[in-house]
C-alpha cells in the first residue's frame, strides 16, 4: 500500500495581466518584478544583469568597477531625517557599496516641473553636495530637464555611480554559501515610517526620522578587516523581507530568519501598528545585511556596533541548502512561515 505523501501546496495570488503601468509596478514588489522579468531583462539580457544585484561589476583596463542607477519621486520632498537629494545620493552610493566597490562618482540628471521655486532646488541641490561630501563622492556630471506645470510633481532626481571593487571578493547573491550568517546592520522601519508619519499627519511623542545615511564606514570597516563577505544588500523598497525574497530567489537557498531577532524601535513598532504595517516590508535607507560564513558572524557583530548607523547590529538567520529560493520567518511564539513579496503597493512613493 502506497505511504500517505504530504504534499506541499502553495497557492499563488494570481496577478492579473496588465497592459498598462499601475503605481504598484514601483514598489518594488511582485509587480516590480513582473515589469523586469517581462520588460527589460528580455530586451537586455546580459551575464551583468543576470546576477541580480545591486548594480552592475564590470571590468575596464584591468580594474573592477562597480555601476548603478536610481531614481528617485520620493513624496514629500522633504522629510524628518532627509529630502529627496540626500536619499538620491545615498542610494546610489550604498548600491555601489552593496557590491563590495569604493564609491567614487556620481552623476545627477534632474527633472524639474514649471512653477518649482528655485529656493527649494537650492534646498535640495545644498543637501546632495553635504550627502556627496559626507560619503566621499564628487557629483561629477549631470542633466537638468523641465516639463511643463501639471507634468511631474516639483522634483525628480536620477543618480547614477561608478565605483572601484579593490578585492578579490565577489560580492554578490551568487556567493551565498548554505552554513553562512545574516546578519543585520541596525534597526529596520524608520525611513518608511517616517515619510507615512508626515504624509497622514501622524503626531508621536518624539519624530520618527529617516535612517537615510551613506553606509560607507560599516562597509569599508568589513572589507578592511578582511572578512570573507559573500553578499550585502541595502534594505529600500520593499525592506528586510523583500531584499532577503530577492536573494534567497537568486542564490537558490533558503534564508531562516528569527523574527524576535530583528531589531525594531518602540516608535516604529507603534507607527506599524497604527497603520496596519509589517516592519520587516517598510523601507529603509541606511540599512543592510551582510551575509557571510558563521565563524565571523560575532567579528561582523562587533565592527557594525561601531560602524553602522542606527543600531544594534543583530545576527537574524542563517543560510540553509533547501528548500531552496524561500524565506522562512520563525514568530515570538515558534510558528514558522514563508515570507513573500508583496504583491502590490504598500507604500507608493517612498523613495
Ligand atoms: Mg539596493
Amino acid at each position: 500500500m502506497a505511504q500517505p505523501q504530504t504534499i506541499a501546496v502553495q497557492c499563488p495570488v494570481p496577478l492579473p495581466h496588465r497592459t498598462e503601468i499601475t503605481i504598484g509596478h514601483g514598489g518594488g514588489g511582485k509587480l516590480t518584478q513582473d515589469l523586469i522579468d517581462r520588460v527589460f531583462r528580455p530586451a537586455f539580457s546580459r551575464p551583468e544583469l543576470e546576477a541580480q544585484h545591486d548594480g552592475a561589476v564590470v571590468s575596464a583596463g584591468g580594474a573592477r568597477l562597480a555601476f548603478t542607477t536610481d531614481s528617485h519621486v520620493v513624496s514629500p520632498l522633504f522629510f524628518p531625517g532627509g529630502d529627496i537629494g540626500k536619499i538620491a545620493v545615498n542610494g546610489t552610493v550604498n548600491d555601489l557599496l552593496m557590491c563590495g566597490a569604493r564609491p567614487l562618482w556620481l552623476s545627477a540628471g534632474f527633472v524639474l516641473e514649471e512653477g518649482l521655486a528655485i529656493a527649494t532646488l537650492e534646498r535640495v541641490v545644498a543637501s546632495m553636495a553635504e550627502a556627496a561630501a559626507a560619503a566621499g563622492v564628487g557629483i561629477v556630471t549631470g542633466d537638468t530637464k523641465v516639463v511643463e506645470r501639471g507634468k511631474g510633481d516639483g522634483l525628480y532626481v536620477t543618480t547614477a555611480g561608478v565605483g572601484l571593487i579593490e578585492h578579490g571578493l565577489k560580492v554578490g547573491p551568487a556567493s551565498i554559501r548554505p552554513g553562512d550568517a545574516v546578519v543585520l546592520s541596525g534597526d529596520i522601519g524608520r525611513h518608511g515610517m517616517a515619510i507615512m508619519a508626515t504624509r497622514e499627519g501622524l503626531a508621536f511623542e518624539s519624530p520618527i526620522e529617516s535612517d537615510c545615511a551613506p553606509l560607507v564606514a560599516p562597509v569599508q570597516a568589513l572589507l578592511a578587516a578582511g572578512l570573507e563577505v559573500h553578499c550585502m544588500r541595502d534594505l529600500t523598497r520593499g525592506g528586510l523581507a523583500t531584499a532577503l525574497v530577492e536573494l534567497a530567489e537568486s542564490s537558490r537557498l533558503l534564508f531562516a530568519i528569527d523574527e524576535t531577532a530583528i531589531p525594531v524601535t518602540e516608535l516604529v513598532r507603534g507607527a506599524c501598528e497604527i497603520l496596519g504595517l509589517e516592519p520587516a516590508y517598510v523601507a529603509n535607507e541606511g540599512r543592510f545585511v551582510c551575509i557571510l560564513p558563521q565563524a565571523q558572524a560575532a567579528s561582523a557583530l562587533e565592527i557594525l556596533s561601531r560602524t553602522a548607523p542606527g543600531g544594534p547590529p543583530a545576527l537574524i538567520g542563517h543560510v540553509r541548502a533547501a528548500p531552496s529560493g524561500r524565506v522562512t520567518l520563525r514568530s515570538v511564539i515558534g510558528a514558522e512561515r514563508i515570507l513573500d513579496r508583496l504583491s502590490g503597493e504598500q507604500l507608493p512613493r517612498i523613495c
